[in-house]
């Protein structure tokens, strides 16, 4: 069933101004203004309407789109990693991999809705599109941008700011974009468990094991949760965040891929990634591992992501997570949208 969106968008204004006003005290200090003074009512209706025109037709008022659920090596199938939370017309991007600007037009879902732009960790696959993507945000009219993530978002804006200043100037000059709309945003680091609030739905940061720092995020409107895990190994800390969760996008780890007839099947190793043979470390979990903190977390949908180019064996692979864990398996595919 599809969800009505055209109604959803005409109590969105009001809404959106009370949970500004009401998030803004629950946030901590650092983490910047993150309420912008209102657009005039003009120029936000004319957007309004030209968004409900082609918008993506949600499944629900809360749901979790896989927009690209690939791997570092480039797959014309899968793009790279990147989920979308939305809630009432809200978008909140997790990941940005290679590939997102082109599901999300695809979808016809404009990049100047999304407001909150937050990474698990800073490796390249998942944060490679970051830039065009907000720049894109800011010129499509979002006045509410926002940044979250580990240490070094506050960096990674600045850069932006620093090395693109003369093509922003050109182009706020062209389109009458006020710079200050991307220059003067919120934007908050992330060290743990944390928790705050983007327009009605309140979210939880946990730190996971992986080569660098990472983050695992749940968010929860309406008594309805999704969890995104990041990439990890196995974690007492997600089960934790992930206790009870409608959703769980989880890293697919070591899935079994299909063979060639004849061929037999095993469980690929879980990958490793570092410098050197020798100083390796493991990246991402087994499916014992997954099965376990899925089933440990009691989640009911669990909604596998981060797959190499190739064919999975969905059989072997469903198999032998059901072992440990009894919930709804689900093979994310690009642009599905799961609801809780
Ligand atoms: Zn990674
Ligand atoms: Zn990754």
């Amino acid at each position: 069933m599809r969800y009505p969106t055209r109604k959803l968008f005409h109590g969105l204004h009001l809404a959106s101004a009370v949970v500004c006003l009401s998030g803004f005290l629950v946030l901590s200090p650092g983490g910047g203004a993150w309420c912008q003074s209102p657009e005039p009512r003009n120029d936000s209706l004319k957007r309004t309407e030209a968004a409900i025109r082609d918008e993506f037709q949600h499944k629900g008022p809360f749901s979790v789109i896989t927009v690209g659920t690939g791997a570092p090596r480039y797959s014309p199938e899968r793009s790279g990693p990147c989920a979308l939370v939305h809630y009432k017309g809200h978008y909140f991007i997790v990941d940005m991999g290679n590939g997102t600007q082109a599901r999300l037009h695809q979808a016809n879902i404009r990049l100047g809705n999304l407001e909150a732009f937050l990474f698990t960790h800073f490796h390249l696959d998942h944060s490679e599109e970051f830039i065009p993507l907000l720049i894109n945000a800011w010129l499509q009219g979002q006045d509410n941008l926002k940044i979250i993530g580990p240490p070094g978002v506050k960096e990674y804006h600045a850069f932006l700011l620093s090395f693109y200043k003369d093509d922003i100037a050109y182009r706020a000059r062209r389109t009458g974009r006020p710079v200050g709309k991307i220059r003067d945003i919120g934007i908050r680091e992330l060290t743990g468990e944390e928790t705050f609030e983007l327009s009605g739905v309140s979210v939880r940061s946990i730190e996971v094991p992986h080569t660098v720092y990472t983050l695992a995020y749940r968010f929860d409107a309406e008594g309805e949760s999704i969890v995104i895990s990041g990439d990890l190994t196995y974690s007492e800390n997600l089960i934790r965040l992930a206790k009870g969760a409608d959703v769980l996008v989880m890293d697919s780890g070591g899935y079994i891929r299909a063979k060639k007839q004849g061929a037999p099947r095993r469980e690929r190793p879980p990958r490793r990634s570092g410098g050197g043979n020798k100083a390796q470390v493991r990246a991402h979990p087994s499916l014992k591992e997954i099965a376990t903190m899925a089933s440990k977390a009691g989640v009911k949908k669990l909604v596998l992501t981060h797959f190499a180019p190739g064919v999975i064996d969905k059989e072997a692979t469903s198999r032998a997570i059901r072992q440990t864990f009894k919930g709804e398996i689900v093979f994310g595919e690009d642009l599905m949208e799961v609801v809780p």
